[in-house]
């Protein structure tokens, strides 16, 4: 595992990862992967075949089964275009409770994992790719920022959403994604912890690729 070269970037909704780990996998020339997509599309797919996402072994299921396939761009779920549907409130909705399934992580853990040693490593993304994943990634990263900066992120990504709404939407992923079980987030052993609350995507991305030395 440790040929490869793996630079991971977790942290909460709206800490800026996917934006950094994109312009960090540019400077570096590697490929990226938003792991967080996977998740929502096994969320999707659940939604789509009527399966309660709650039901965990049914979940589990449609996490070994699905065909996904996911670029930077595009996200791909059982041949029919899912890029807009993974983001969409459903799917928001339902993703917490589909990444606390035990049979879902194994399953998209085994994925990411062969991810990278297919393309010999990559920038990714998520909340357990330095704990879980790779935890002999080359550069680990924990992205944070302030409740409101994250908050006011989502919103505008989200095409100028209600501020208050997304950030009570956010405090409700980070509270589920903190405290489950199985990966919960957490800032792995030996990840280098950046606040972007104040930062823009460059400076963040000069110093995440300055650690590599
Ligand atoms: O990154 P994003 O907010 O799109 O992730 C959606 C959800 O997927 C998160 O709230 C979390 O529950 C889950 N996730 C995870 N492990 C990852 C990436 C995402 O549990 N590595």
């Amino acid at each position: 595992m440790s040929e490869l070269r793996v630079i991971a970037i977790d942290g909460p909704a709206g800490s800026g990862k996917s934006t950094v780990a994109r312009a960090v996998a540019d400077r570096l020339g590697l490929d990226y992967l938003d792991t967080g997509a996977m998740y929502r599309a096994v969320a999707c797919a659940a939604l789509r075949r009527g399966v309660d996402p709650g039901d965990v072994d049914a979940v589990a299921e449609v996490a070994r089964s699905i065909d996904l396939d996911l670029t930077r761009d595009a996200c791909v779920v059982d041949g029919v275009d899912a890029t807009t549907d993974i983001r969409g409130p459903e799917v928001t909705g339902a993703v917490s409770v589909v990444a606390a399934n035990p049979g879902v992580r194994v399953e998209m853990v085994a994925r990411q994992r062969a991810w990278a040693t297919e393309r010999g490593g990559g920038v990714m993304e998520g909340r357990d790719i330095g704990s879980v994943v790779f935890p002999d990634a080359e550069l680990k990263v924990y992205l944070t920022a302030s409740a409101e900066v994250r908050a006011r992120r989502r919103a505008g990504e989200a095409g100028g959403l209600d501020v208050v709404s997304v950030g009570a939407d956010i405090d409700r992923r980070d509270a589920a994604d903190s405290g489950r079980e199985t990966s919960p987030l957490v800032e792995a052993p030996g990840a280098v912890v950046l606040d972007t609350s104040e930062l823009g995507v460059d400076e963040v991305a000069d110093r995440v690729v300055g650690l590599l030395g």
